[in-house]
């Protein structure tokens, strides 16, 4: 039978769809009540596991205790010079496993908000607000609609780009109580590149080589640095468990042009300075959620506009001189306290730790940057 002859299926009408259940589709799909939702996502949980990090208030550990792989007070950043060390008293560097959360979202949708393991094809936007698409071979159409389909990174834009691996270590390791989170005794020829390590327990370790520059690395790249970090740290496998790959945007990602309203990291979610996302798609998530309950369905923006420009001024400041960034990092670490850090990194930071942050800074190459604005 031709596709002409064939019957039209019938449409399922909806009150909202959410295109791609992970981190902002599936947060949001959780908090939705009495209305009739679907969340489309194609891949399981542990298909998309890796580590999720924040630094979380007191509430935040609580809420997330369930799904945490590891939370330390303390974190530090190392160079060439020395260290610095933070120890917090209101925040705790968190990682979460991304697999428990999504796992603990889909378990917790509410009746009538259904998830549907598939792709959607085909979306279609309505004149007015929301519209249609298909997914696993039926047809859907909602009166609002929320894309978080990861946004296209253009090749020649600066991006986070990282490869890690968990590992059993063969001895216990020093200080497990230490998160580190930039070491930059690393091969800077090629960007700004540092190792990244969170004790998991005093036999294992997560420990990523994290690259900040335009162009992505041969993935044996990565591994060769990892293989030389753990070398001078005096660390010996026992056991790889893991290995995972990533690459975060760091300048404006461009929207998709479907008239479909985006969420998560396509809403423009990720830092782009640090590359961290998960808090501030919290913060837009719940704002929206609130929103839809009584009846306002704007998509909230996840980050100031005033934060994103000066994110862009540091940015540019790295993709001119990319040589300056360890010591525009460790400058940072180094004026701020332990939870003025967690602050400015969490997007919250006082004027008072801009002003230290800022005084920290090498005037001329901001300044450069600020006036090419
Ligand atoms: C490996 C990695 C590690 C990261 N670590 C951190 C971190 O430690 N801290 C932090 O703050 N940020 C981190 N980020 C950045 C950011 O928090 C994550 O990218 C986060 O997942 C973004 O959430 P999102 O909901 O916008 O997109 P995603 O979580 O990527 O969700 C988009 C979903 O859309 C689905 N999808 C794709 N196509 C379709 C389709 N046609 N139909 C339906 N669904 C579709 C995908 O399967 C995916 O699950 C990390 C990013 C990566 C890639």
């Amino acid at each position: 039978m031709s596709s002409l002859n064939k019957p039209a299926a019938a449409s399922i009408d909806l009150d909202i769809a959410i295109i791609g259940g992970g981190s902002a589709g599936i947060t949001l799909a959780s908090k939705l009540n009495n209305l009739s939702a679907v969340v489309i996502e194609p891949r399981t949980p542990t298909e998309r596991d890796c580590s999720w990090a924040l630094w979380a208030d007191s509430s935040q550990t609580t809420q997330f205790s369930s799904v945490t792989k590891g939370s330390w007070q303390q974190w530090k950043l190392v160079d060439q010079d020395g260290e610095v060390v933070h120890n917090s008293n209101q925040y705790r560097y968190t990682s979460l496993s991304s697999a428990k959360y999504l796992t603990a979202c889909e378990n917790n949708l509410a009746n009538g908000v259904e998830l549907i393991r598939a792709a959607a094809e085909d979306i279609v936007a309505a004149p007015n607000d929301g519209g249609s698409f298909t997914a696993a071979g039926k047809h859907y159409s909602a009166a609002h609609i929320y894309d978080s389909r990861p946004p296209v990174i253009a090749a020649d834009s600066l991006k986070q780009h990282f490869l890690g691996w968990e590992i059993r270590t063969k001895s216990p390791i020093t200080d497990p109580q230490i998160a580190t989170l930039m070491d930059f005794r690393v091969d800077q020829s090629r960007g700004l590149h540092f190792i990244y390590a969170l004790p998991f327990s005093d036999r294992r370790l997560l420990v990523e080589s994290t690259m900040i520059s335009t162009r992505l690395e041969d993935k044996d790249w990565y591994r060769q640095a990892i293989g030389d970090w753990l070398k001078l740290q005096n660390i010996e496998i026992e056991e790889t468990l893991a290995e995972e790959a990533g690459v975060i945007p760091m300048a404006t990602v461009s929207r998709r042009d479907n008239g479909i309203a985006c969420i998560g990291a396509a809403s423009g979610a990720v830092r782009l300075s640090s590359g961290y996302a998960f808090t501030g798609i919290q913060a837009q998530v719940n704002k929206l959620a609130q929103g839809i309950s009584t009846g306002d369905y704007h998509v909230p923006a996840p980050i100031p506009s005033a934060l994103i420009s000066m994110d862009k001024i540091f940015n540019r400041v790295l993709v001119a001189q990319p040589e300056l960034g360890v010591g525009v990092m460790m400058g940072t670490a180094k004026a701020l306290s332990a939870d003025g850090f967690a602050r400015f990194m969490l997007g919250s930071a006082t004027w008072k730790d801009w002003a230290k942050v800022i005084l920290a800074m090498p005037k001329v190459p901001f300044l450069k940057q600020v006036f090419k604005s």
